[in-house]
């Protein structure tokens, strides 16, 4: 398939929700393909029109054993005809997410956490080059200036009406393309799922501004693969009435994050609320393999 063809972000649409009090709209960007779906679709975009403009035949990049990235690129790089390189942190493992990526006909390269830690390191770089010839190379969750132009396009899936946009934030490329690129009264208001003050310095490096965004750090559950029966909860029961799944390791944060903004009276009810489903679906199934079938979806 064509690049072009390939990155049309068809099927998104924007669903109404009346939950806990709170009514606010939902933009599915879950809806585009099955695995390279949501944030990862618009932040593969550039980068691997880069790849062809450099005529790469091959793309490489970095991520965890559930990554939702590996599976997004893994995907996103068969259909438009490149092979790729997936370096996973720690010891060989399968799961879902990782027989996913391989049937898109990723390779998986399984590599100490000591050594993953040397991602960006010329010498390591170069090393795999050795290994897998030339490649394209995609950083680890996906976030680099290509990916932030493309980020910046969901933007145009936002009719006006929005003033306040809630979206989950890992590396912050997602946020930071949002924020680039919204109308002046638009608020962007970030969901962290990663413990740790580093991501208001980065967003303010990505953002270029103080204006126009804010940051929620303390619902991120102690991390990514940390959860809570609350979480869970809510997961279940806002599935169950809206029909919207989201994964516990981002939007499910980012919703639980927005309910308890809206009922500790941070947030005004005169707001008019989108929330950006990015997708991650694919992680459930590893979700419910490691801890039990705990999210009924
Ligand atoms: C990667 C990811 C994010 C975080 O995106 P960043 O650009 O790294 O902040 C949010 N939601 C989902 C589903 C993701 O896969």
């Amino acid at each position: 398939m064509s690049l072009v063809n390939f990155f049309q972000p068809e099927n998104v649409t924007i669903q109404k929700v009346h939950y806990a009090g709170l009514i606010f709209d939902v933009l599915r960007l879950d809806k585009i393909h099955l695995s390279a779906s949501g944030n990862k679709f618009f932040k593969l975009k550039y980068n691997l029109q880069k790849a062809q403009n450099e005529q790469k035949k091959m793309v490489l990049t970095f991520g965890g054993a559930f990554s939702n990235h590996i599976i997004s690129t893994a995907c996103a790089a068969n259909a438009c005809g490149f092979s790729s390189v997936g370096i996973i942190r720690g010891e060989e493992v399968e799961n879902p997410t990782l027989s996913a990526a391989k049937a898109q006909g990723m390779h998986l390269k399984f590599v100490s956490r000591g050594q993953f830690r040397d991602k960006n390191d010329a010498d390591f770089i170069q090393q795999l080059k050795e290994e897998f010839g030339d490649f394209y190379l995609i950083p680890e969750g996906g976030t680099n200036d290509l990916a932030i132009k493309g980020t910046q396009e969901i933007s145009s899936l936002i009719p006006e009406e929005y003033d306040l946009i809630g979206v989950s934030v890992g590396t912050g490329g997602t946020m930071a393309g949002l924020v680039h690129s919204k109308r002046e009264h638009q608020q962007i208001l970030g969901f962290s799922a990663l413990k740790g003050n580093w991501i208001e310095q980065e967003m303010l490096e990505m953002a270029a501004t103080h204006e126009g965004w804010q940051i929620h750090q303390d619902l991120f559950f102690g991390g990514y693969a940390r959860w809570k029966p609350e979480l869970i909860e809510l997961i279940n029961d806002f599935y169950q009435k809206t029909g919207i799944p989201l994964d516990p390791i981002y939007n499910g944060k980012m919703i639980y994050g927005l309910l308890s903004a809206w009922k500790s009276g941070q947030i005004s009810p005169d707001h008019n609320i989108l929330a950006i489903h990015t997708g991650g679906l694919q992680g459930i199934a590893g979700f419910n393999a490691r801890f039990g079938n705990i999210i009924e979806i």
